[in-house]
């Protein structure tokens, strides 16, 4: 079987952490198991935890219409987040969460070697990179391991405000330029 499927079935019996408890599916995250481009959310919400796949809900179409704005398809891309697990209400994952969980998305990051990881939302970044603004970094290219990590804001705020969708444009563009 190949290993990124391995750690999927992993990610789905998971208990690590409390978010196991109330979930109705661990989402892994889906795409390409070679993608150049992979995209790192914060966490399941109502939608993606009924049906086990990330970003279908209102944040899923907003992201997909910016993929197609910049002919981005998605089963090119790899997308998944930070926890596997929805957190009740769709609260904040907590940092000891964030810690249990950690190991399968870096597992995920080895295996299929992406050339630029995106960022999506300030709970991500601070995860990742150790810092706390994208109002303050989006659009930056932050190189870790040889892979370009690139902050922007999440879905959700984009699709909520138009001066944040605008500034997800031009991320989008950057993202397009070291794609
Ligand atoms: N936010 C995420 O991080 N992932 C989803 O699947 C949906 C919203
Ligand atoms: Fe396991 Fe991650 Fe789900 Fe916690 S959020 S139960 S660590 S898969």
């Amino acid at each position: 079987m190949p290993k990124l499927k391995q750690l999927a079935d992993k990610i789905k019996v998971c208990k690590k952490c409390r978010l196991s408890k109330k979930r109705i599916n661990a989402v892994p995250g889906e795409g390409d198991s070679k993608a150049k481009l992979m995209f790192i959310g914060e966490a399941p919400g109502a939608k993606e935890d009924e049906t086990g796949k990330p970003f279908i809900g209102m944040a899923g179409v907003f992201l997909d219409s910016l993929l197609k704005k910049y002919k981005i398809k998605r089963k090119n891309i790899f997308i998944t987040s930070i926890v596997k697990c929805r957190p009740p209400d769709n609260r904040d994952p907590k940092q000891d969460e964030i810690k249990a969980c950690k190991y399968f998305l870096n597992k995920q990051i080895k295996l299929i070697k992406p050339k630029i990881i995106v960022l999506l939302g300030d709970v991500v970044l601070r995860a990742l990179l150790n810092e706390k603004k994208v109002s303050q970094f989006h659009g930056d290219i932050f190189i870790k391991n040889k892979i370009k990590y690139i902050p922007t804001f999440h879905p959700a705020a984009g699709m909520r405000f138009p001066r944040i969708r605008k500034l997800m444009e031009d991320d989008f563009k950057i993202i397009k330029k070291n794609g």
